[in-house]
């Protein structure tokens, strides 16, 4: 039950996209492999030389030439498109696509001089499993599911027109290729379906590994790493409509007293009641996030007084919802916090300066008696 639960989500979790941290991840991961790949088609272009030079047509090496140069004119264009960081969503698919096929095209010329060498070419073949297995840098499981498909379907077409085209299976037999045979082609295949599959759940893996790196253990809340890799979009594209995006610093008040009088569990306990009591509250396109101890953040897309409003409606349910310490001769513990807001673009533009704007007026909210929220200076 747990098995098929687990394979669900992680089919589930491979098909939609991902988060932040992989996306930037994926992103100079696509840059990587455009570089990659440019050297290869370099490399490509030596092949119709070495084919003129071991005594090769020379009709038959221009048509190399011509083909080599389009792959370069690709490559370059792929390289430039990568060297700006998630702007062309598409981006990871197209190249992906543009891999598989050339491969397939490589396979088909082939095998237009001479008829095995299509399905029976081992290296060439062996290219359609490099550029599944590069997929895993752009750690999108999306990009893999979809090079692995179109490899089986073009490898797939490729079969089909060779066997169809073979008049008599000699012509399926080859000195230097050795003889194509259903057996092997099927192998083939299994084998395009495994390096998927495999490459699929490294791509998993890793964002599994992320999702933990950015999630803090005790709340389950995104954790400081987390807010200081998703920061610097929410502001973008705040920026980029033209909207407030306000961040509260939240601090707890005198949370030692609560270690020192229910004992440091109770003191985690009560960190999860005042998380559950504040999530219970805030909207879906709000994010509360633990920056490390009892300190929080609420990241808001409202300007300061909208947010002000929200950070105090938020204090006033915690004081109304006092933790239980579960102990017979302790009261429940009214939790209180401070909290500072600063706001973009006013405050500033970006993830440390609000912070910092924030933290000033956290400082001033303690001073003058905790259990308030402050959103301006002085
Ligand atoms: P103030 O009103 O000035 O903020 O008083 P405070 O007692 O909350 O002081 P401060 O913020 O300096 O100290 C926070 C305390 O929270 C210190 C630490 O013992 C406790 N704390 C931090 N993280 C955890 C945690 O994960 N679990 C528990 N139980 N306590 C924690
Ligand atoms: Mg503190
Ligand atoms: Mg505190």
């Amino acid at each position: 039950m747990d098995g098929s639960r687990g394979f669900r989500e992680g089919v589930a979790s491979l098909l939609s996209r991902p988060d932040e941290i992989m996306l930037a991840a994926g992103a100079s991961g696509e840059l990587l492999v455009a570089r990659l790949r440019v050297v290869v088609a370099a490399l490509l272009l030596l092949l119709p030389l070495i084919n003129v030079l071991g005594g090769g047509s020379i009709r038959e090496s221009l048509a190399g030439l011509v083909g080599a140069v389009i792959v370069n004119v690709f490559a370059l264009l792929w390289l430039q498109l990568a060297r700006r960081p998630r702007h062309y969503r598409w981006l990871p698919f197209a190249t992906a696509a543009f891999d598989i096929t050339a491969i397939t095209l490589v396979l088909a010329v082939l095998g237009a001089n001479h008829l095995p060498s299509a399905l029976n070419s081992m290296v060439v073949w062996c290219c359609y499993l490099l550029a599944i297995l590069v997929t895993a840098l752009r750690s999108d499981g999306r990009t893999t599911l979809f090079a692995g498909l179109l490899a089986l379907l073009q490898y797939g077409l490729l079969n089909a027109v060779v066997f169809s085209m073979a008049s008599s299976p000699e012509q399926l037999i080859s000195t230097e290729y050795g003889a194509v045979t259903a057996g092997t082609q099927i192998q083939r295949m299994l084998l395009l379906a495994i390096v998927t599959l495999v490459t699929a759940t490294v791509v998993y893996r890793m964002q599994r590994l992320v999702e933990l790196s950015g999630t803090d253990g005790l709340t389950q809340l995104p954790n400081r790493s987390w807010l200081l890799h998703r920061m610097p979009r929410l502001l973008e594209s705040a920026d980029e409509d033209g909207l407030s995006l306000s961040l509260a610093l939240i601090d707890l008040d005198h949370f030692k007293r609560v270690n020192a009088e229910a004992g440091h569990h109770a003191g985690d306990r009560a960190l999860r009641h005042v998380v559950a009591v504040l999530k219970g509250m805030i909207e879906p396109d709000e994010w509360l996030v633990r920056l490390g101890g009892e300190e929080l953040v609420l990241v808001m897309p409202l300007p300061t007084g909208t947010a002000w409003e929200r950070v105090d409606a938020l204090r006033r349910r915690l004081s109304e919802r006092p933790f239980d310490p579960e102990r017979a001769h302790l009261e429940p513990i009214r939790m209180t916090f401070s909290a500072g807001i600063a706001s973009s673009p006013h405050d500033g533009h970006d993830a440390s300066s609000l912070l910092g704007r924030a933290d000033q007026r956290l400082k001033i909210a303690k001073r003058e008696g905790r259990n308030r929220v402050v959103a301006r200076d002085g």
